[in-house]
């Protein structure tokens, strides 16, 4: 079984002067010509990426900027719903994990995603001008299906003692929902309004309080990922995922942790092609013999069906 815990779709207005697909299914000409040119593009900006965290301190700042600015050319093209099916099938995914990023992905888009296709695993962030976010939490998850709740401090700007988030996360500890935290500190102002935020130690208060939710570290702390490791090796409630962490580090976290706490992810379409560029560590890894064949099947989807899906 093969997941992508962590993934986004946008809505169709970002392809509007690409591909109208009121006329049909077929992918335009020009995409077809662009997937195939920006592979080794995107592959390029994912070493660079992955290098960035051995600069200085004060450049990463500067990398962390240039990396999303040339990023945004492939989400621009390639982040819709036919994009992410057209993704599944070429990389043989049997359920992706869709996460809500309002007012740019809202809830309602994501939920009805999963409605039209039940490969999709929906996961809802709400908002922080949400007069009464426990109740619309608990109405997603009763009538609309929602499977998981996203927690993206560093884009919100509100620190882990603010009312909203617990809130919310009473809601979560309730209904036993898997919690999706951004962790990692990215520059990316003003799209992070504190990237700050992003430090996964913000956090840990969170998991001895809400014992019933299990948390999962989106990124892993990004350019820190051995404060994730050590809080996932203390805390039974805690996950990872693997999206943009370098093979050595996914290396080292299964190593350190076993595979049971790690599941792949790529934050498609962030970057663009970089399902295809994920799942390779994960495939490399085991070609190598550095992980075994159990390692390799919880890493791949096991671990998220049994977060998401359930047993
Ligand atoms: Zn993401």
């Amino acid at each position: 079984m093969k997941i992508d815990s962590h993934l986004h779709v946008y809505p169709e207005l970002k392809s509007f002067f690409i591909e109208n697909e009121s006329h049909g299914n077929t992918t335009s000409k020009f995409k077809k010509i662009f997937r195939k040119i920006i592979i080794p593009y995107n592959t390029t900006l994912h070493l660079l990426q992955e290098k960035s965290r051995l600069l200085p301190e004060k450049y990463i700042p500067y990398s962390d900027r240039l990396i999303a600015l040339f990023g945004t050319v492939p989400t621009l093209v390639d982040s819709t719903e036919s994009s992410l099916l057209y993704q599944m099938d070429k990389n043989n995914l049997d359920a992706a994990v869709v996460i809500a990023h309002p007012p740019f992905i809202s809830n309602e888009f994501v939920l009805k995603l999963s409605k039209k296709h039940k490969s999709i695993i929906p996961i809802v962030n709400i908002e922080k001008n949400e007069l009464d976010p426990a109740e619309v939490l608990e109405r997603y998850i009763v009538s609309s299906g929602a499977r998981g709740l996203k927690i993206h401090p560093a884009a919100d700007g509100f620190k882990s003692d603010d009312e909203h988030y617990h809130k919310l996360l009473k809601i979560a500890d309730q209904y036993k929902l898997p919690v999706i935290i951004h962790t990692g500190c990215i520059h990316i102002k003003p799209f992070y309004k504190d990237p700050e935020l992003g430090h996964v130690h913000h956090y840990e208060s969170w998991f001895e309080m809400y014992p019933n939710c299990k948390f999962i570290l989106a990124h892993m702390n990004y350019h820190y990922p051995s404060e994730a490791i050590s809080l996932l090796k203390k805390y039974e409630n805690v996950y990872a995922d693997t999206s943009w962490q370098p093979i050595e580090v996914i290396k080292e976290a299964i190593d350190t942790l076993g595979s049971d706490k790690l599941m792949f992810g790529s934050d498609w379409p962030l970057v663009g092609e970089n399902i295809t560029y994920c799942l390779s560590h994960v495939e490399k890894l085991l070609e190598r013999n550095q992980i075994t064949s159990e390692q390799y099947e919880n890493l791949m989807g096991l671990t998220a069906k049994k977060i998401f899906i359930g047993d």
